[in-house]
């Protein structure tokens, strides 16, 4: 393939980027706020007290978030997810939702959440048309949940993802953040649960991202551990990718079970050949790779009168800079990881 400067919206089949990967998915990371204080996820100072926030006017405006979507769906992205910080905190963030999924050509519309206000918001955003939902969980211990967060939340998301279920959000899944000496010891409860509960739980690789991550070789656990210890409780039987798995490796922990397993490994088996993301951080940074720091800011764009095809220019630019790979285990061997950007920005 040539690497002119001859990407990529080709009408009719959508965006297609440089190494011929269809783009078709949007994250939007709506706030840098939360209301938990993940360890992995926010730095030591911020962890004893205030996330560093953006101000007021460094954050996007929905306005500018929903011009961001318009046009990209007009592009050719199908699939929006809505992250943070944790999306549910910011202020009328269901007119938000509303007036999103409203967008023409857009229908699928999804939200990642720490789900301690799933409870309170899960109607609307079902009644919405946000059906799909992934809600972040690390351990069934509530002290356990404390210590990781921050805050004593266990109930409060377990009840969210009751709440789910009962209003009939499909898929739901549990992502947990496998942590050696952290949360390992419930990997088994977290695979046994997919038996009775019609839900994904998802085990993602811990990610070295942010500038003072608390990432480490010992605390890492690849995939091929981690599937090998839930093997030792049934057999792992593979299914075929439905169409919401992303980039997970999905299997049923033997044929009767309920729910599904997923398996991301976004180090050990990293799925850049086939990722379709693009991100846009809560204060408008556009990024094509979650794990490569290279952003373009849309504010100027956004806020300078430009009209819509400056937008659209600014959306091929990030796609044309999409790179092929992240390589995040050849750095981490040489050097440490490249990605000092905030996850509690970029949204995961
Ligand atoms: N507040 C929401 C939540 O908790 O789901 C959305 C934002 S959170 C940054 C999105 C996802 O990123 C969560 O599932 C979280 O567990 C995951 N995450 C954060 N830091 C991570 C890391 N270093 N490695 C792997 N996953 C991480």
């Amino acid at each position: 393939m040539t690497h002119d400067n001859t990407p990529i919206a080709s009408a009719g089949t959508g965006l297609v980027d440089l190494f011929a990967r269809p783009i078709s998915y949007l994250r939007l990371s709506l706030t840098d706020r939360c209301n938990l204080r993940c360890r992995y996820c926010v730095t030591e100072e911020e962890s004893d007290g205030c996330l560093t926030k953006l101000a007021h006017d460094e954050l996007l405006s929905y306005e500018e978030l929903l011009r961001v979507a318009r046009v990209a769906v007009g592009m050719g992205i199908a699939k929006v997810r809505l992250t943070g910080g944790e999306p549910l905190v910011r202020r009328n963030v269901m007119q938000f939702i509303r007036d999103l999924t409203r967008i023409e050509g857009l229908d699928d519309v999804r939200i990642t959440t720490n789900g301690v206000l799933l409870e309170r918001y899960g109607r609307e955003l079902y009644e919405a048309g946000v059906t799909k939902v992934n809600i972040s969980l690390d351990s069934f211990k509530p002290e356990r949940v404390a210590a990781i967060t921050g805050v004593d939340c266990f109930d409060q998301v377990w009840r969210g993802v009751e709440t789910a279920l009962a209003l009939g959000f499909s898929p739901v899944k549990l992502n947990m953040v496998a942590m050696r000496h952290v949360n390992d010891d419930e990997l088994a409860d977290f695979a046994l649960l997919s038996r009775r509960l019609s839900v994904q739980v998802r085990f993602i690789e811990f990610m070295p991202i942010g500038e003072s991550s608390r990432w480490n070789a010992d605390t890492y656990i690849g995939t091929d551990e981690i599937m090998a210890r839930i093997a030792a409780l049934g057999e792992l039987i593979p299914l075929e990718k439905g169409r919401s798995d992303g980039p997970a490796k999905v299997y049923r922990l033997g044929a009767d079970a309920v729910g599904t397993l997923g398996f991301i490994s976004p180090i050990s088996h990293h799925f850049c050949s086939r990722c379709n993301r693009l991100r846009l951080t809560s204060s408008g940074g556009l990024r094509s790779c979650l794990l490569h720091d290279h952003e373009i800011d849309l504010r100027p764009v956004l806020r300078d009168g430009s009209g819509d095809e400056a937008l659209r220019q600014a959306l091929l630019a990030a796609i044309r800079n999409k790179p092929e790979g992240h390589h995040l285990d050849e750095r981490l061997r040489r050097s440490g990881s490249d990605c000092h950007g905030r996850m509690s920005r970029i949204g995961g």
